[in-house]
């Protein structure tokens, strides 16, 4: 392996400027409703790839978010599966400063994207330019499989795949991103959720009525709220016969896994979400078993009715509601869409429709002795100087089994984000030291990825 030191000296040197490399990627608001911003976005990137010196392809397709392929080096190859989109911004009013123009404060930077995923790409991305100026040659090929529709739709990458089967070859895959826990120390996780997305849509009358009809006529929001509130125990937890049709159960291999993970890499989410305690009492090794061999049952979001400025006084008509379902292997999309049908069927809610949202495929999960995940272990330990915690799957979700699957690609998590970066929410930051580990964890990752002899690892 070759020594780190100029490659490190060239990151902490060059960190003020990637940092405005970053802001400029994060003012460009690339939420899906924004199709400007998301081609803007696409071009940003293909041009920062170029500019690595990477071939890049921008592939299009009716309807789709430009999915982005650079590629640089050669050898094994090393898909980095990234996204330029990002969740939508709303509510603005939570930001402390506003979500498209980025600020420093504390040693974070804050934007929508900042660590979900900009930050984390172009971390990939600084890694290849230090590697290059310190080093020499990569010493694998990296792909970097940068798409536009993974915090929505994500119908397209699928086909996109399919049409660029080459694109798919490869011997290895990063997960978008990777965590530091708040400890410091490195969060590895070898795989993730899948995730089934539903709609519920109740109409109970003909159009909205004047609200002093309310004794006489169906009110949809009531309507929906009763049939949701069927959904979820007293204690808060999804109460759906054969939402877990499928789970495969933990092996003896894996619960030992779980049990090296701290208490307080799960119990400290209560401190962060400021609250006392987690659903059903569950603690430590309880709660981490169900982040990790649970599926979830969650509301994204309901509507129905007026809550624009001034009163409206009226009776909806209709009334929808976005459900989103964190699978686990060997849980599959459409099996979990049939139990909810079938749960609101049983309990006299034959009304309310059941559709697919956006999203849905299912996890996807590397063993945690395969060397990829072994890799980034070491690399990440010798960057943080702290032992790593090492997760057989993150809570999150990514379409990694839709770009792993066909050659059973395995995958690792390796980066620098943490649990105070609120990804998804307001004020989402990344911590810039914390980036530039990130950079260096990777620069190391390169070289250990490309010395993994070929036809080792991969058997699920
Ligand atoms: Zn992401």
């Amino acid at each position: 392996m070759p020594r780190y030191e100029a490659f490190d000296r060239y990151v902490e040197a060059r960190l003020a400027a990637w940092t405005d490399e970053l802001v400029a990627f994060c003012r460009i608001p690339s939420e899906a409703s924004n199709r400007t911003a998301l081609a803007d976005a696409a071009g940003w990137i293909a041009e920062r790839l170029r500019r690595l010196g990477a071939r890049v392809e921008v592939f299009e397709r009716d309807d789709a978010a430009p999915l982005v392929i650079g590629e640089i080096g050669s050898g094994r190859t090393l898909l980095a599966v990234q996204h330029y989109d990002v969740q939508p911004a709303a509510p603005h009013e939570l930001w402390t400063t506003p979500a498209y123009d980025p600020q420093v404060r504390g040693g974070r930077l804050f934007a929508r994207g900042a660590n979900d995923n900009k930050g984390e790409l172009l971390a990939r991305v600084w890694a290849a330019e230090a590697y290059l100026a310190t080093i020499g040659e990569l010493p694998c090929r990296v792909r970097f499989l940068v798409e536009g529709e993974e915090e929505g739709g994500g119908a397209n990458l699928g086909p996109f795949l399919d049409a660029q089967p080459w694109i798919r070859e490869a011997d290895g895959a990063l997960i978008e991103g990777g965590d530091i826990d708040l400890a410091g120390r490195p969060r590895i996780t070898c795989g993730v959720r899948g995730m089934a997305s539903l709609k519920l849509t109740v109409r109970t009358i003909a159009y909205d009525a004047h609200s002093s009809v309310a004794n006489l006529v169906p009110n949809a929001a009531v309507r929906m709220v009763k049939a949701l509130a069927t959904l979820w125990d007293d204690a808060g937890l999804p109460a759906v016969a054969g939402l877990d049709e499928g789970v495969r159960l933990p092996t003896p291999a894996q619960l030992a896994v779980l049990a090296e993970v701290p208490d307080t890499d799960v119990d400290d989410l209560l401190g962060v979400y400021g609250i006392e305690q987690f659903l059903g009492g569950r603690q430590g090794p309880a709660a981490l078993r169900a982040l990790t061999f649970d599926p979830t049952l969650n509301i994204q979001g309901l509507w129905s009715g007026y809550t624009g400025p001034g009163g409206n006084t009226i009776t909806p008509a209709e009334a929808n509601a976005r459900l989103d379902i964190r699978l686990v292997p060997d849980q599959q999309p459409e099996t979990v869409e049939r139990a909810i049908r079938r749960h609101l069927d049983d309990r006299g809610f034959g009304d309310v429709e059941v559709s697919v949202f956006d999203y849905q495929y299912p996890a996807w999960w590397t063993p945690p002795d395969d060397p990829i995940v072994k890799a980034a272990i070491r690399v990440s330990e010798a960057v943080l100087g702290k032992p790593a915690v090492v997760e057989l799957s993150g809570p999150g979700t990514a379409p990694m089994s839709v770009i792993c699957a066909d050659r059973d690609l395995p995958t690792t998590s390796l980066g620098g984000t943490d649990d105070e970066g609120r990804a998804h929410a307001p004020d989402e930051s990344i911590r810039l030291d914390h980036a530039a580990a990130a950079v260096r964890m990777t620069g190391r990752f390169l070289d250990e990825f490309a010395a993994i002899p070929p036809g080792i690892g991969a058997a699920r």
